[in-house]
């Protein structure tokens, strides 16, 4: 009987439910879908509490992975099938191709080689990549990944002699024997195709707080410059719409707790880089948990940044490439046109698992967090259960993984 751990998802969650397990003497496998570990932290500029870079904090969990011969992880992997039960489940894991080598080759000048570009989903869309790509510099597993999707013909050709990598590799399933299982799958940026009043995604400069977040990261598509998508000029009047698609019964019906916060964070990324830059946030509510408040102080202290309690009810497209607001003035009682350079949307925090939950089968509540499985030997953690920040999510993976451990030791006795 195996006494593994296995973790579901390779984020800031997972890796801390790994570590903490392995470092207390447990054997775990961590799966993770994409082809690196790191998920939502690794695409931040910076992170609460201390407002340090993804590479600061997420390299460190890196290390303690690559150090530790406990942890077995596997990317580009998904769960296509759970046996058995609490103490003793057989899972199926299928294991998409890489066709890279299994070691560090730098492909960037036959990657630079290539034809064909497509959106960088890593950018959400602010930049292009090839076929054969790296997320970011720190990725870990530090290796390159192809998707063949998006190879054009003339990139196959250009391919085809390449030392190191094997087209022929085939997806796989393997099976791996667990006592316990900690599904940490992260959550997922709001679609703003949804809506519809800010212009579902058509208005160029109305960008989301996660693109963002990719715009002021010194390895994001501007190189860390703030600038306007449509000109690359700098914005001089930029406003942040709070609670865009949250606490709305037709998006999300719930606070998504952290859109606050990285708004207040933002402004300070844009008073740093453009002192001169006026910023307006407009917002219902604005919540500052605990000791986050002082971050709240700090920004109202910004001799340029203005706070607008009104509910903003549609961006459009104006003229010079602008976007125009129209807001409910809540204090004023009036209705405001307002113009800025760049409009960034407070999108909220959806579970991964809303609309997708095909082999775990665990109870999800109406909104897509995992509302049970304990019972079970199954331990959700992070944003799988619920909106949190990241140090929320690294107490709520320690504590996943202290349960799972306490199923391993009742199998053990259970086994003896
Ligand atoms: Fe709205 Fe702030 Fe809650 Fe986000 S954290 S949903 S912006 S009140």
């Amino acid at each position: 009987m195996s006494k593994a751990i296995l973790v579901v998802g390779g984020g800031f969650a997972g890796l801390t439910a790994a570590i903490e397990a392995a470092e207390l003497g447990h054997d775990v496998f961590i799966i993770e879908k994409s082809p690196w570990l790191g998920g939502r932290v690794a695409q931040l500029n910076k992170y609460f509490p201390k407002l340090c870079p993804p590479s600061c904090g997420l390299e460190i969990q890196f290390q303690r992975i690559r150090k530790n011969p406990r942890v077995k992880f596997f990317t580009l992997a998904e769960v296509t099938g759970l046996s058995g039960s609490k103490g003793n489940y057989t899972v199926t894991v299928r294991l998409q191709p890489r066709y890279t080598a299994p070691h560090s080759v730098d492909f960037s000048l036959l990657a630079s080689s290539l034809v064909n570009e497509v959106d960088n989903d890593f950018d959400f869309g602010l930049s292009k990549r090839k076929a054969l790509y790296k997320s970011m510099p720190f990725a870990f597993p530090d290796r390159y990944a192809l998707d063949a999707q998006s190879l054009s013909k003339a990139d196959v050709s250009r391919i085809a002699d390449a030392n190191f990598l094997n087209m022929t590799e085939q997806a796989r399933e393997i099976e791996l024997d667990v006592a316990a299982i900690v599904v940490t799958t992260g959550w997922k940026p709001y679609d703003v195709t949804h809506l519809a009043n800010f212009g579902a995604g058509n208005v160029k400069n109305c960008i989301s707080n996660m693109q963002m977040e990719r715009l002021s990261s010194s390895f994001g598509p501007t190189g860390g410059r703030i600038v306007r998508p449509t000109d690359g000029r700098a914005p001089h009047s930029v406003a942040f719409v709070q609670c865009a698609g949250s606490r709305d019964q037709n998006h999300l019906d719930y606070c998504s707790y952290i859109c606050c916060m990285a708004s207040l964070k933002q402004c300070l990324y844009i008073a740093e880089q453009n002192p001169d830059a006026r910023i307006t946030v407009y917002y219902i509510d604005l919540r500052a948990p605990g000791r986050y408040v002082n971050v709240l102080e700090k920004v109202k202290a910004q001799p340029n940044v203005s706070f607008v309690k009104g509910k903003v009810a549609e961006a459009v497209q104006g003229r010079d490439d602008k976007v125009t607001l129209t807001v409910e003035d809540a204090v004023r009682g009036e209705k405001l046109t307002l113009t800025h350079d760049l409009v960034v949307l407070a999108t909220g925090m959806q579970p991964s698992l809303a609309g997708d939950n095909p082999q775990l089968q665990l109870p999800l509540d109406e909104d897509g967090f995992i509302a049970g499985g304990e019972e079970v030997g199954i331990f959700a953690a992070g944003c799988a259960r619920m909106p949190l920040d990241v140090t929320r999510t690294a107490q709520s993976a320690t504590a996943a993984a202290l349960k799972a451990i306490q199923t391993v030791k009742g199998g053990r006795r259970h086994g003896q």
